[in-house]
């Protein structure tokens, strides 16, 4: 792809999609895939949901953009419905899931210092974990990969194993601001954290002073059949960072955290050009509309069980291509035997996309509107590519 005018940052399939609906996108060939991967679980209610284009198109007739020296209502709506549906008192909008994560490392910094603990800037955080492309959520995540070459790390980060509470424990310091972690990794692999964990960080932070942020870019709005993910654990993090979904394929993050944890962030110490504009801000809210209707994340928590117990039963079938299923609602993770990538091509080869993941996990992060209908089908054809895959290694390939 030499001659291509863009970075060549992403290993990208040779699929160019021209329209989606539902659970359906159709190339410019006019070939149907069936998109299990929802843009990275991005695409909460699938491809041209009618509310959602309804919302977009509305705004976009009416204002696009006024900045943050204004008032902006829809803003003002969607923040006051994310707090009365979560833990938190206070909300900041952003364009991507890193920039969220920013705000909340932010606010966890001005929090300690306003605290008169200007000494507490460091952040606990875990192996595997993923919390963005900026130099401080890289610094974050802590992978390797992603920060070689890029100078030097941004300080203040402390990275633990996963689930290691007592390394997390000992790497507190009197520096120490918070601890990081996402209740279920994505890119780690579709890992959760046991429940006790999650309590026992709960009980150190509570302990030394410290908050407690949970990343719920991936996990969250309505992914796990809870509208977050931290619902499922009974333990609350003071500070929150959430994007994908929520914005269900238009660019919003959100930053929530408690009026205690949000107490430094005051007038002129933060901003955003584009975050909480009224285009977002439109679709934010048609996302919440159909996200909270009555009985939907009801209906997401019985399809991901059908999901999970027909990929259960692939498993079952061919031990020597999955390992296992793992994952909660409809954030689903295959443990491949074999290389994930090949599986991804099987499924593809079958029409159905999904997406690699850390620890050679194959992800299925499907619109949660999804059909039974649709699901039934999707088990066929991912059956189909696997086995396909156990036919041809049997055969002496592989
Ligand atoms: C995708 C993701 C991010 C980064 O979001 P961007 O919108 O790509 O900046 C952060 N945390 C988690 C858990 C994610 O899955």
């Amino acid at each position: 792809m030499a001659g291509s005018a863009l970075y060549e940052t992403f290993a990208r399939a040779p699929l160019s999609f021209e329209r989606g609906e539902g659970v359906w996108l159709t190339t410019d060939a006019g070939e149907r895939y069936l998109d299990l991967a929802g843009g990275i679980a991005v695409n909460s209610l699938g491809h041209a949901h009618p509310h959602l284009v309804a919302a977009l198109t509305e705004q976009a007739g009416k204002l696009w953009h006024v900045s943050n020296l204004y008032e902006i209502p829809e803003q003002r709506r969607l923040g006051e419905r994310l707090v009365a549906a979560t833990f938190a008192d206070k909300a900041f909008f952003t364009n991507s899931g890193a920039e969220a994560l920013e705000c909340a490392i932010k606010t966890a910094r001005r929090y300690q210092y306003v605290s008169g603990h200007p000494e507490r800037f460091r952040v606990v955080t875990f192996e595997g974990a993923f919390h963005g492309r900026t130099l401080a959520t890289i610094a974050a995540g802590g992978q390797q990969k992603y920060l070689e070459g890029f100078g030097p790390k941004v300080e203040g980060f402390d990275q633990v194993p996963f689930n290691d509470i007592d390394a997390a424990e000992k790497a507190i310091t009197p520096e120490t601001a918070a601890i990081l972690v996402e209740p279920i990794q994505g890119e780690g692999g579709i890992r959760d954290f046991p429940l006790a964990s999650l309590r026992r960080l709960r009980e150190l932070c509570d302990a030394r002073g410290l908050l407690l942020i949970f990343d719920e870019v991936q996990c969250g709005v309505g992914r796990t059949g809870r509208l977050f993910a931290y619902e499922l654990t009974g333990v609350e993090p003071d500070i929150m960072a959430t994007a994908k979904g929520i914005g269900g394929g238009f660019p919003l993050g959100v930053c929530l955290a408690t009026d205690e944890a949000a107490k430094g962030m005051t007038s002129g110490v933060h901003g955003t050009t584009f975050g909480g504009n009224p285009l977002a801000m439109a679709v934010g809210n048609a996302v919440l509309d159909v996200i909270l209707a009555d009985g939907f994340l009801d209906e997401v928590k019985r399809k991901a069980l059908l999901m999970k117990q027909g990929l259960a039963a692939v498993a079952d079938e061919f031990p020597d291509v999955i390992e296992g299923i793992r994952g909660a609602g409809l954030m689903l993770g295959i443990k491949c035997k074999m290389p994930n990538g090949k599986v991804n091509e099987a499924l593809r080869g079958e029409k159905v996309l999904a997406v690699p993941a850390g620890e050679n996990v194959l992800r299925l992060l499907p619109p949660l509107i999804i059909s039974d209908e649709d699901i039934r089908l999707g088990l066929e054809r991912i059956r189909t590519g696997v086995a396909k895959l156990s036919a041809s290694m049997k055969n002496g390939g592989g």
